[in-house]
């Protein structure tokens, strides 16, 4: 294991990595609470336009079925006094009077008229003479004329051929007779600007629609914002959105429209029992205005919130590493030996005490090289202290070289003293990585001409780590052992033979 000061690492480490994550997290957290919100906010925008549109359509239900009533009335009353012997007894003028008497109070009402079963006017409350016209063309004629129910119908939208001559709608109901034979209708027709009338009275938005429609989708009355080119009598059965208004009799949906693309929030209710469709179409532009501009700002804001939290998270990330990096870079400092890069005298003393308590622990032999360079003054002497500082980092590069665990650990123990730790490995493994660097050293090409290589004598000990021994004991073998190398010639090795030995 060697300590050089580039192997720093890079990366982002554990502390910095969980500040970006939590701080991610925390982000993410804040999206989805802002989210969620906007949301429910967007839920209540509908909410409340939905029921501001129900509103309109209630009213407007209310007020036409009030009037529906009133037209019932007048029929029934006409009925009632057309089949009475003494009122056709009267004179024409009179009989006319007294039949359509019930017949005033109902608003924008066009002509009310009794139809013989060939469709004839029979009586007629424009003029005492009845107008010769014959309505058996009308659907709703035909209708009475097949089924054999009383109630009330609403015929139309058709454009009136006396009077006023503008759209009406009919209502009607078949004359009763005692065998149950088709015998004539009573009809009362009532005019579109009725409802014009009741929704301009109306406050519906801006950018919204009020529309009466009949169930057979023809557009009776439509009060829009800005005046529109959808005219009166426009069949709108085969659109879609009508299709899906036809299926319930009230509700509301957001869709887009089938005639100017833009999306809308239809409300809708059927009127009473009437085949009358009321439907306000209010813009989701208008609509969601509020809430657009609203969730707008809140977005900014959570935005700038968000880059904020993960800008300053970065920040700090990187201050962190920095600290971390000039902390390792420190310590690496503190455990290097200046001049050969290798670990030094603190390092070794801690890395020793390490794999001393570990062979203790796994019971396998820890080995020691004490390697000193031969005749180093002398060689300090022939090429000066700086050729001598060059021949050191050789010697401690060939060192670091010849080392490959990653346990193993080469030192410098000073001057030109060096020291290899060699954990989990005996005497005979150490001798060969000794004699594997001494001959490495040997064979280093000579400095500047020397006629002699740089040459190391070795002192081996190995032994098995336990609780009674000194550590220091091993020290002294690898010393013993280097001495004999020395006295034994140098440029050798030599290891410690004592019955400790491993
Ligand atoms: P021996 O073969 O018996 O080991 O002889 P030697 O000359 O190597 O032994 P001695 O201990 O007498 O000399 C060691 C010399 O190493 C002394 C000193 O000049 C030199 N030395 C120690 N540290 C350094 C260093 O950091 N740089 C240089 N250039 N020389 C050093
Ligand atoms: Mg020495
Ligand atoms: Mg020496």
């Amino acid at each position: 294991m060697t300590f050089t000061p580039t192997s720093v690492h890079r990366a982002w480490s554990r502390p910095e990595k969980m500040l970006m994550s939590g701080s991610v997290l925390a982000v993410v957290a804040i999206l989805m609470i802002v989210a969620s919100l906007l949301i429910r906010e967007h839920g209540s925008a509908t909410e409340s336009a939905v029921q501001s549109a129900n509103n309109v359509v209630q009213l407007i239900d209310a007020d036409v079925q009030r009037n529906a009533e009133l037209y019932d009335t007048s029929l029934q009353g006409m009925i009632a006094t057309w089949q009475d012997p003494e009122v056709i007894a009267l004179a024409p003028q009179l009989r006319q009077l007294v039949i359509f008497d019930r017949s005033t109070a109902a608003p924008y009402k066009g002509d009310l008229v009794i139809l013989d079963e060939t469709g004839d006017i029979v009586a007629d409350s424009l003029s005492v003479i009845p107008r010769e016209d014959n309505f058996s063309d009308r659907p709703v004629f035909q209708q009475h004329r097949e089924s054999a129910s009383t109630a009330m119908r609403v015929g139309g939208p058709f454009k009136a051929r006396w009077g006023f001559k503008d759209w009406c709608i009919s209502f009607s109901r078949r004359l009763p007779s005692p065998d149950g034979r088709f015998i004539g209708i009573a009809s009362a027709s009532m005019r579109l600007t009725y409802f014009n009338q009741l929704f301009r009275g109306l406050d519906i938005g801006k950018g919204s629609t009020v529309n009466l429609i009949s169930a057979d989708g023809i557009l009776l009355a439509r009060q829009a914002e800005q005046p529109d080119k959808y005219a009166i009598g426009r069949d709108f059965s085969g659109l879609p959105n009508f299709q899906r208004i036809l299926k319930t009799n009230s509700g509301s949906f957001t869709a887009v429209s089938d005639l100017d693309g833009t999306t809308r929030l239809y409300t809708f209710s059927r009127v009473g029992d009437l085949p009358l469709i009321v439907i306000v179409a209010q813009s989701k532009d208008v609509v969601y205005a509020v809430w657009k501009r609203n969730a707008a700002l809140v977005a900014g804001a959570t935005s700038l919130l968000c880059l904020g939290i993960l800008w300053l998270s970065y920040l700090l990330g990187k201050q962190l590493k920095l600290r971390h990096l000039a902390e390792r870079e420190l310590a690496e400092l503190a455990s290097t030996d200046g001049l050969t890069g290798l670990a030094n005298r603190r390092r070794l003393d801690q890395v020793f005490r390490q794999e001393w308590s570990r062979g203790m622990r796994s019971g396998k032999p820890l080995s020691l090289l004490m390697i000193d360079v031969d005749h180093f003054k002398a060689f300090n002497d022939r090429h000066g202290h700086h050729g001598g500082d060059v021949a050191l980092r050789n010697v401690a590069q060939t060192l670091a070289n010849a080392i490959r665990r990653p346990g193993d650990l080469a030192a410098r123990y000073g001057g030109e003293e060096f020291l290899v730790v060699l954990p989990e490995t005996d005497l005979q493994g150490a001798r060969i990585i000794a004699e594997k660097i001494r001959v490495a050293i040997e064979s280093l090409p000579p400095y500047a001409g020397d006629r002699h290589s740089v040459t190391v004598s070795i002192g081996i000990a190995s032994r098995q780590p336990n609780a009674g021994d000194k550590q220091a004991q091993l020290f002294s073998d690898a010393d013993e052992a280097l001495y004999r190398a020395k006295h034994n010639g140098r440029n050798r090795t030599e290891f410690n033979s004592s019955p400790k030995t491993a």
